[in-house]
């Protein structure tokens, strides 16, 4: 959920710097995909389609395909699964997305759901004013990294990047300007000075990155809740939001869920639902939309007790994601300023393509919201400590995180165009996504070596219609083997079984290994137990323990 702040402004994001790719990573063999290759190879294999296409499409919206609603399914299993599976202190809710409109004033989002929004008037565009001084500070941010990487070539082996930070002085100048703009619109953002933020633009010469115009309106608050009315009542009265975050839903039934769980504290309730928040710009694909989905965790504990949980649970989750992901792609950024109510907030960043930007929050929010519908409501919102003898509203830290955005960040990881494994011309490449087994949409593919042979056929629908009990796979016979394997690279698909003329002979298939092609021959009998552990979700799960 978004940390509000008193003056009604979303918290700024002010990266830190201090992170440089390894020579590793900049070296790598596989080429990783630029976005615009990336949100088309997403589209031609089923994963993600423009909501509404035929009528040119609806902005920040977007529908997913059939491999793509597999893929989604897969990660939420992940996370539901390692929350409520794997905790016995978390349980989990689905709660409706209307709520009482009251919720929204208790949680501070009618007054202080805010983005600052400045129009430019010669294109007629509109931008968030913050985002815009952000987008300028990764500018600084990218020349910092620049100079960094200069200095790698330079000094090769023998390079120490921390010296060099602390002493080349066009790094130096650099972070000197950064710092003071992240200083001065965290002040802005914090105190609700619009004016400020328009200055801030000003002085450093922002022009509209689509015209190069410098002809900007006043800056304003522009509320993000998206709002709905009631069939049978008329006027505000009727006046419904669509939920801005799920939290609320949990935080409301906190009462409900600990009597009916009997729960102690410290305990979670775990949520995954749609959320809609009418963003200024709407951009990056998934990255940001105005319909999108969470993950969100509140784990309610005892005051006083809120440094040690946030911090159990910033290792716990990055742990998850380094399951997922490599270590080089995540990185925590605290924020600089916290709302009046957080004693603690921290971003996971991961490394999209356009940058580092935030994956998931996880928030130390004090008393805040129980504190706040207990006020509003009049309804206790407490738990009575059987070992102390006393009822007190609990604290809560939270985590929570964008189903879309880790799709998107897994997308941006797995996907490459490789030089095939074991073949010595580099210009023989091939594009395969390298997802986990475990999240991958289709765990196998079963395919005649000839779709004109009744035998084949039949010895591989007999197979397909066995795995299919078990886990998710495909028959396919509608191309040349190369071509099918192509298909399945292409969608990530971990493993090919190829029945051949052999098989009808011995029982046996070839099974193909997407990332090392290695291909083995394993008896029909043997598929299930085979390729079942090594798709299941338990490797991951362990993995993140
Ligand atoms: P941002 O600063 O990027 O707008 P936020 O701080 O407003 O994010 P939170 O309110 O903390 O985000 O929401 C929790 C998570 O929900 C985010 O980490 C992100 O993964 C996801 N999320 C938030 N807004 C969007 C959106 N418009 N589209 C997709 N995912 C989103």
């Amino acid at each position: 959920m978004d940390d509000i702040q008193v003056a009604g402004q979303r918290q700024p994001k002010v990266a830190n710097h201090g992170y440089l790719r390894t020579p590793k990573f900049i070296d790598r063999m596989a080429t990783e995909i630029d976005f615009k290759t990336l949100t088309a190879h997403a589209k031609e294999n089923g994963f993600i389609y423009q909501s509404s296409e035929i009528y040119d499409g609806l902005a920040a919206a977007y529908d997913y395909g059939p491999n793509g609603v597999l893929l989604k399914n897969n990660l939420k299993e992940y996370w539901w699964r390692s929350m409520v599976q794997l905790h016995d202190n978390i349980v989990g809710i689905d709660a409706s997305i209307f709520m009482h409109p009251k919720t929204w004033k208790a949680s501070g989002h009618v007054d202080a759901f805010n983005d600052p929004l400045i129009d430019n008037k010669d294109s007629k565009k509109r931008f968030r004013a913050d985002v815009l001084i952000e987008d300028h500070m990764d500018k600084i941010e990218g020349k910092i990294n620049k100079e960094v990487a200069k200095g790698l070539k330079r000094f090769g082996d023998d390079f120490d990047e921390a010296e060099f930070r602390a002493t080349n002085p066009n790094v130096q100048r650099y972070v000197q300007q950064y710092d003071e703009i992240a200083k001065r619109l965290a002040t802005a953002m914090t105190d609700g000075n619009m004016a400020e933020l328009k200055q801030i633009i000003e002085d450093l010469g922002i022009a509209d990155p689509d015209t190069g115009s410098k002809n900007w309106t006043d800056v304003r608050q522009f509320n993000l809740m998206f709002s709905t009315q009631l069939g049978n009542i008329a006027g505000e009265e009727g006046k419904l939001y669509l939920r801005p975050e799920t939290a609320q839903g949990i935080f409301v039934n906190f009462t409900n869920v600990q009597k009916t769980t009997r729960q102690k504290l410290p305990f979670g309730i775990a949520q995954i639902g749609k959320a809609f928040r009418n963003e200024i710009v709407a951009r990056q694909f998934i990255f940001r939309m105005r319909e999108f989905e969470q993950m969100e965790m509140q784990f309610f504990i005892q005051p006083g007790t809120q440094q040690e949980w946030y911090e159990q649970w910033k290792e716990a989750r990055m742990k998850w994601h380094l399951a997922l992901h490599p270590q080089s792609k995540l990185r925590f950024h605290d924020h600089d300023n916290l709302a009046h109510y957080a004693d603690a907030a921290v971003d996971i960043q991961f490394e999209f393509p356009f940058g580092f930007k935030e994956l998931e929050g996880i928030h130390s929010r004090t008393d805040f919201d129980l504190g706040a519908h207990q006020e509003l409501s009049g309804k206790k919102m407490q738990y009575f400590d059987p070992e102390t003898k006393e009822s007190y509203v609990p604290y809560v830290v939270e985590t929570s995180i964008g189903a879309d955005r880790l799709f998107l960040a897994t997308l941006t990881h797995a996907l490459m165009d490789e030089q095939v494994p074991g073949q010595d011309d580099p210009n023989n490449t091939r594009t395969v996504l390298k997802l986990h087994p475990a999240i991958a949409p289709v765990k196998a593919a079963i395919m005649p070596l000839k779709r004109n042979d009744d035998r084949l056929v039949n010895m591989a629908k007999d197979i397909f219609n066995d795995l299919r009990f078990r886990f998710e796979v495909q028959y396919d016979d509608t191309g040349s083997i190369g071509k099918l394997y192509r298909r399945q690279d292409a969608v990530g698909t971990p493993f090919c079984i190829t029945v051949d003329f052999d098989s009808i002979e011995d029982g046996t298939v070839t099974v193909r290994d997407r990332d090392t092609l290695e291909q083995v021959r394993v008896k029909k009998e043997e598929l299930a137990g085979m390729i079942g552990p090594r798709v299941g979700m338990g490797t991951l799960l362990r993995s993140a323990q």
